[in-house]
């Protein structure tokens, strides 16, 4: 599954720049879209052609609770434990202090395998910054500055090589006749009930993949004529009175699924709306560039005037993913779960689409003409030709002159054309855009 890098440090050392600077998307696009709320905590780094991983930031992990407030928090710091590498950051200025070796401490007692990150050093001896902390016997050293991005690709490079192998998530996607599907949500809106329902519908048809882990139980089950792998998220599934009451809200396991399925199920209860903890699970599934279905469970206990309030606040709070489809379903009585399905198939459909070359200039060429680019301080950009780049999502290259001068909305523009005239539903687009030809 996707492996975990917690980054460790007093406050101040610089961990929210590094995991800005690790997680955040190039995208901007993706990135700032308002309405998703961001859990500054979690995130997934995405570099170019290598190992995808997720990032756990612990905050103040020293004093103790000190800067642990919050449940979050304290589920950082269990994450930590649990890391395949800990990232343990320091200050190159102020050299190492009495907290750092706290924290140290710690870290040996974790006995996670630990890279020495020592940030800050921009425009000072990046070499006498290492030898100060030579005394804590930490073989991997690395001097990077997070906010001038200096020493990051190195970084990534020696994270990446220090992952355990890949193991069973491969075998996760090695079937390509069967859509990954994921249901994903807070706790209590409804995913067990959910899987329990499909699985005892099909009882006959469903089989765990072989080979998975506990942890990253995968379901195979057939519906319909369709085949589907449920990537199931930890403890959706076989759930005793027990595990429920101790069971806490696992980020983590949410990221994990998310990268291994091609469409994301968000869950959502009825009776409450959209809470920042599902904007932000939201958020992970863009970044993740996941196809989406919103379901709106629990249906079945809302009055009429219930269901128009939660319709009209989905529409407010939701404007940002407007091209998901939102399925009501009640999972406890099973309603609702053909048109899910069937959303989750258009929306993979659109996601796996393949478009020829041709076709994606001329949709350029028609918006393009439709609709010019409107002058920026005398500079207008100049769209030429565009070509696919891949699916899932559906990506595009588009090819032009002083493309800096597009504005968002002429971006967006761009996008909600190719959405129409390819008739994709369910599914984000990417672009990017190259200047020359
Ligand atoms: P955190 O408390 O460990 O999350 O630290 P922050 O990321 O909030 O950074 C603390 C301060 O250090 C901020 O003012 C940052 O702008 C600054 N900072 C972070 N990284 C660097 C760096 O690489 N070089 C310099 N000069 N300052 C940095
Ligand atoms: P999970 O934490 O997301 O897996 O949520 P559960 O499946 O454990 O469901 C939480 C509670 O919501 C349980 O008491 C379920 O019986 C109830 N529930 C789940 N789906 C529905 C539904 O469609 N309608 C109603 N009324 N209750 C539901």
């Amino acid at each position: 599954m996707l492996p975990l890098v917690a980054l460790v440090g007093r406050p101040n050392v610089g961990k929210s720049t590094l995991f800005n600077a690790l997680t955040r998307s190039r995208d901007a696009l993706v990135h700032d879209q308002p309405g998703v709320t961001r859990d500054r905590h979690y995130g997934v780094c995405r570099p170019e052609g290598m190992r995808h991983f997720a990032v756990v930031d612990t905050g103040g992990i020293a004093g103790e609770d000190e800067g642990l407030a919050g449940a979050t928090a304290r589920q950082a710091r269990a994450a930590a434990e649990e890391a395949d590498l800990v990232l343990f950051i320091v200050d190159g200025r102020e050299g190492a202090s009495t907290m750092d070796d706290d924290i140290l401490a710690w870290l040996r007692k974790t006995a996670r395998p630990t890279m020495l990150v020592i940030n800050k050093t921009d425009g000072i001896d990046a070499q006498a910054a290492i030898n100060d902390f030579a005394r804590y016997g930490i073989k991997d050293v690395l001097a990077v500055s997070s906010a001038h991005r200096q020493g990051i690709d190195t970084l990534l490079e020696d994270v990446v090589a220090r992952l355990p192998e890949e193991g069973s998530s491969a075998q996760l996607d090695s079937d390509p006749s069967r859509i990954r599907v994921a249901f994903i949500g807070r706790p209590n809106v409804g995913k067990s009930t959910l899987v329990n329902r499909l699985l005892g519908e099909e009882r006959m048809i469903a089989s765990e993949v072989p080979g998975t882990t506990r942890d990253s139980v995968a379901i195979d089950m057939e519906r319909d004529g369709q085949l589907y792998r449920l990537i199931d998220t930890a403890g959706v599934r076989r759930k005793s009175k027990v595990e429920e009451a101790v069971e806490k809200f696992s980020i983590i396991k949410t990221l994990q699924a998310i990268e291994h399925c091609q469409v994301v199920v968000v869950m959502l209860d009825a009776g409450e709306g959209v809470t920042d903890q599902d904007s932000s699970v939201l958020g992970y599934a863009l970044d993740a560039g996941r196809a989406l279905v919103v379901a709106l469970n629990k249906w079945d206990g809302q009055t009429d005037y219930q269901r128009q309030q939660a319709e009209s606040l989905l529409e407010r709070k939701l404007s940002f993913v407007d091209w998901a489809e939102r399925v009501r379903i009640s999972a406890k009585f099973g309603s609702g779960l053909g048109e899910l399905f069937k959303a989750v198939h258009r929306a993979h459909a659109s996601a796996t689409i393949e478009i020829g070359t041709s076709e994606v200039t001329k949709a350029l060429e028609i918006a393009y003409e439709t609709n010019p680019p409107p002058v920026v301080r005398g500079h207008v950009a100049k769209l030429r030709f565009a070509h696919p780049s891949g699916t899932n999502p559906p990506t595009f290259v588009v090819h032009g002159n002083r493309l800096r001068t597009l504005s968002e909305s002429y971006k967006r523009y761009l996008e909600n054309f190719f959405r129409k005239r390819f008739k994709l539903v369910g599914t984000p687009i990417r672009f990017f855009f190259k200047e020359g030809v």
